[in-house]
């Protein structure tokens, strides 16, 4: 394999997606990782992001899969690593943002320019902006977004420069608004005004795709760069990658098609129905019902997965737990939150698992818990990511024992996101 030019850390799996899907986006070949790997990658590839489920670990824990990360995508010769995060800078008191950005420039240490980095979750194509320090998401500040009141993340302070130093021992500092309008070299200036003050990382203004761009080339040395997915747009190019559709290449696709939904969200409701009224099979699943199949002992994948065989050869077919919160709060109460839930993805696991073993090879997976249940199922290591569906969900290719030896095309698409004839176009993209 030739060298890697860029190895990127995220902190959780469809963030990962997210960062991939812009990097394809700007040109470059992308494989996404489900976790550390165990060997080196085999493939011709621009840019590799290992996801990992740090983002509430224990501090030490994420440090620990971070550096892990670190050191597998040296060994495949990085040129240069992106730790990525949620565009709404989410981490606790404790981090893991500002740990694990400074135990990653430790390890970076013998680099020249390791001694500073920068932080900028701005993705103004997603609502996310920075200007004077402050995150908004959409015209409200981050503290005001709801992101107050999120159950293990909540951020109280849009202030990122007061949140990050608040989990770093380095001083952290700010390149503001007026210093990225200027472009690279203005940028370049102030770094070095910041590194004499003493500053060891900064947040950086961003308000549109415009600034990420004119901010980019002032990265190109720099070790180690840390933001959401909205930095990456600018990067390829430093590589002199530009954007093409041979970046977002994938095998042709084979085999039948199916959906797979576990998530309840608004926008996956809306595709749910979208899909039925297009003529298309669909089977409804009830977590009540399946608790009481499992007690009798009957098998609930084996079921769907009769109803579903002889329909597959004349199109798409939908399997969907997705239901209206209120029906989702009655089973909750019944069950209890975590063992409906984990009921429920079980299950749809399983079934995505025997869909695929008995020929579909066009997987659509609705649900951001959803899709770590089915990829896990899969035994899937590795994605190559490919075109664009609907911002921030790619088609993927991925091998797995299920469908050997020609591998399937999946895509895991999380709550709110794609359009109401998602499911569809997704089909008609593929084709
Ligand atoms: P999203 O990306 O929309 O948040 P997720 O898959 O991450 O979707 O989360 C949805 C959660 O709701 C999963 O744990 C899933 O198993 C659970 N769930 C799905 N359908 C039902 C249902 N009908 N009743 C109860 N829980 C459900």
């Amino acid at each position: 394999m030739k060298k890697l030019l860029l190895g990127c850390i995220a902190d959780d799996f469809t963030g990962a997606t997210d960062l991939a899907n812009n990097l394809v986006r700007a040109g470059m070949r992308v494989v996404q990782t489900i976790g550390l790997p165990d060997q080196p990658l085999a493939a011709d590839i621009d840019a590799v992001v290992v996801a990992l489920k740090s983002r509430t670990l224990p501090v030490d824990q994420a440090i620990a899969q971070s550096l892990a990360a670190l050191h597998w995508l040296q060994a495949q010769g990085a040129q240069q690593i992106y730790f990525k995060y949620c565009s709404t800078f989410d981490s606790t008191a404790q981090g893991n943002i500002g740990p694990v950005t400074e135990a990653l420039m430790d390890a970076l240490a013998p680099l020249p320019g390791s001694d500073f980095s920068i932080a900028t979750p701005a993705f103004p194509d997603n609502q996310r902006t920075v200007f004077k320090g402050h995150l908004f998401v959409g015209e409200v500040l981050l503290h005001e977004s709801g992101m107050q009141n999120h159950p293990l993340t909540p951020m109280t302070d849009a202030n990122l420069v007061r949140v990050l130093q608040a989990q770093c021992r380095r001083k952290v500092g700010l390149i503001d608004y007026t210093v990225v309008a200027q472009g690279a070299a203005a940028v370049q200036a102030r770094m070095a005004t910041l590194r004499e003050q003493g500053v060891g990382i900064a947040i950086v203004d961003a308000i549109s795709n415009d600034d990420l761009l004119r901010l980019a080339p002032a990265l190109k040395t720099m070790p180690l760069l840390t933001g959401g997915s909205g930095l990456a747009i600018g990067l390829p190019a430093n590589f002199g990658i530009t954007p093409s559709s041979t970046a977002s290449a994938l095998p042709p696709a084979t085999g039948w098609q199916a959906v797979v939904s576990g998530s309840c969200s608004l926008a996956t409701n809306r595709q749910v129905q979208a899909f039925i009224q297009a003529g298309h099979p669909a089977f409804a699943l009830d977590a009540l019902q399946i608790a009481e199949k499992e007690a009798a002992g009957m098998d609930v994948a084996a079921e769907v997965l009769a109803w579903a065989i002889p329909k597959l050869g004349q199109g798409p077919v939908l399997v969907y737990s997705s239901a209206d919160p209120t029906v989702v709060k009655a089973v909750q109460a019944q069950l209890g939150v975590e063992k409906a839930g984990a009921l429920v993805e079980r299950t749809l696991a399983a079934i995505a698992r025997a869909l695929v073993q008995h020929g579909v090879r066009q997987l659509v997976v609705a649900g951001g818990e959803t899709s770590g249940a089915c990829v896990q199922a899969l035994a899937i290591q590795h994605m190559k990511i490919g075109p664009q569906i609907d911002p921030g969900v790619p088609w993927c290719y991925a091998q797995t024992e299920a469908a050997n030896p020609e591998g399937i095309h999946l895509t895991l698409k999380s709550g709110n996101f794609g359009t109401d004839d998602f499911f569809s176009k997704a089909f008609a993209r593929l084709a």
